[in-house]
């Protein structure tokens, strides 16, 4: 029974789909003995407005300050980081480093939900209205790889989102889930298997999708020896002691037969793969 310590991904109320503030969920996280927890919210993106998906960039310093003072209260108790979970944007690419860089935060993860094009037009890529929506889904796969190529997320958030739109793995979806694969091995990127996603399971059970975390994804990470990091990717602070989703998820451990990355090691690599990256490019 695997049982994790650890988690980089975590949200608080901003977001407009989650609750509780950044306190509640690191007593929640010692509580439950973990030993690291990562606050990475969805981006606040400047001159963009989604209620419901992401906070107003207005909340930027209230989010940072909050971080300060929680993190001072709990400092001998959990190691604690503050982050973002972004998604691949290229206008947005310079305002990522600009947060990076001024030390705002200290790492992003990249959760691929949605882009924007250059005149901020909203891109989705699936939904449960156009299931196995190929087109949708091979343009989620090249802005996940452009996020990875990037070099400035540590690594990438449920890279099998898209199993929520999919109802059966074709040679297509196999394409598409070896080249996310490959490309994490090239780049090396960690994925995240993402506990969180068994939150779909009555809503992907009605649609016949077969949702995320999703077996056919984590075996052939597995096989191919991908980087595999935990994810709570918690929107609530109650989401840490969820009896029925760590079971399932452990016996999709077993099946998939993966093993994760050392959280640590794979975190101190990023920072200083991130500083190169960030002087290099002054
Ligand atoms: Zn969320
Ligand atoms: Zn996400």
């Amino acid at each position: 029974m695997n049982k994790f310590n650890y988690s980089f991904h975590s949200h608080t109320f901003r977001c407009g789909h989650a609750s509780g503030d950044i306190e509640d969920y690191v007593m929640e996280a010692i509580h439950n003995n973990f030993k690291i927890l990562g606050v990475s919210d969805h981006v606040f993106l400047p001159g963009i407005s989604q209620p419901g998906m992401r906070g107003e960039f207005s909340l930027l310093e209230n989010y940072l300050e909050t971080f300060n003072s929680v993190q001072k209260t709990y400092k001998n108790f959990i190691e604690l980081h503050l982050g973002f979970e972004c998604e691949y944007i290229p206008i947005y690419m310079n305002y990522y480093r600009y947060l990076l860089e001024s030390n705002k935060v200290e790492f992003l993860i990249c959760g691929q939900h949605c882009s924007f094009d250059n005149d901020r037009n909203y891109i989705g890529y699936f939904n449960y209205s156009s299931l196995d929506n190929y087109e949708g889904i091979e343009k989620y796969k090249s802005d996940v790889i452009e996020a990875m190529k990037s070099g400035i997320f540590f690594y990438i958030a449920h890279p099998d989102l898209f199993m929520y739109t999919v109802t059966k793995i074709t040679p297509e979806i196999e394409k598409i889930v070896n080249e996310i694969v490959d490309a994490s091995i090239k780049y090396d990127i960690p994925l995240e298997m993402n506990i969180s996603g068994f939150g779909r399971l009555s809503i992907d059970a009605e649609h016949g999708t077969l949702g995320y975390p999703n077996e056919y994804f984590w075996k052939t990470a597995s096989q191919k020896g991908a980087k595999v990091i935990f994810g709570g990717d918690y929107h609530s602070p109650e989401a840490f002691n969820n009896q029925h989703f760590e079971n399932l998820f452990n016996i999709l451990i077993k099946k998939s037969g993966t093993t994760f990355v050392d959280e640590k090691v794979e975190f101190e690599r990023y920072k200083i793969k991130l500083q190169e990256l960030l002087n290099n490019q002054k």
